[in-house]
C-alpha cells in the first residue's frame, strides 16, 4: 500500500484539515510556503494522467473547500499537481499541492531550459 493509501488508512498520521466521502487535505510535512496543504482522492489513483473528468470535477470543487477553511480564497494561492519523473512527482498517489498563505514566487519553475523540446 502505498504512503498516501496508509494516510487515508490512518496507519500513518496526518493533520488533516478536510475530509469528505471522496477526499481528505493534510498539511504537508515538508511546506514549501506558509500554507502547504495535499489534496488526496481516497481512491489510489497513480497521477493526473489517470485522473477522470468525474474524479477532477469533484476534486475542483474541493480544493475550493479547502482554499475557504484556510482562507486563503480572496489572497489567492497556487494548485500544483507533479506527475512523472520530470515533474517531479515523488508519491505514486495522485495530489494537488495548495500553497499559499505568501506572494509565491515563479523562479523556480524556471530550472529547465525552457528551449529545445519542441
Ligand atoms: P510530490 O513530490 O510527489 O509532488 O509531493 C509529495 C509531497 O508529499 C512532498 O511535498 C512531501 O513533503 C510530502 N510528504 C512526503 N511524505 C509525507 C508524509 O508522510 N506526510 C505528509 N503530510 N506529507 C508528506
Ligand atoms: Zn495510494
Amino acid at each position: 500500500m502505498c504512503l498516501f493509501c496508509k494516510i487515508v488508512n490512518q496507519e500513518i498520521p496526518s493533520n488533516i484539515i478536510l475530509e469528505d466521502d471522496d477526499f481528505i487535505a493534510f498539511h504537508d510535512i515538508n511546506p514549501k510556503a506558509p500554507v502547504h496543504i495535499l489534496a488526496i482522492p481516497k481512491i489510489h489513483v497513480d497521477s493526473f494522467n489517470e485522473a477522470s473528468a468525474d474524479l477532477m470535477g469533484k476534486m475542483s470543487s474541493f480544493i475550493q473547500k479547502i482554499a475557504q477553511e484556510v482562507n486563503i480564497n480572496e489572497s489567492g494561492y497556487r494548485v500544483i499537481t507533479n506527475i512523472g519523473d520530470n515533474g517531479g512527482q515523488e508519491i505514486k498517489h495522485l495530489h494537488f499541492h495548495v500553497l499559499g498563505g505568501a506572494k509565491l514566487k515563479w523562479g523556480h519553475f524556471s530550472d529547465a531550459d525552457p528551449k529545445g523540446h519542441f
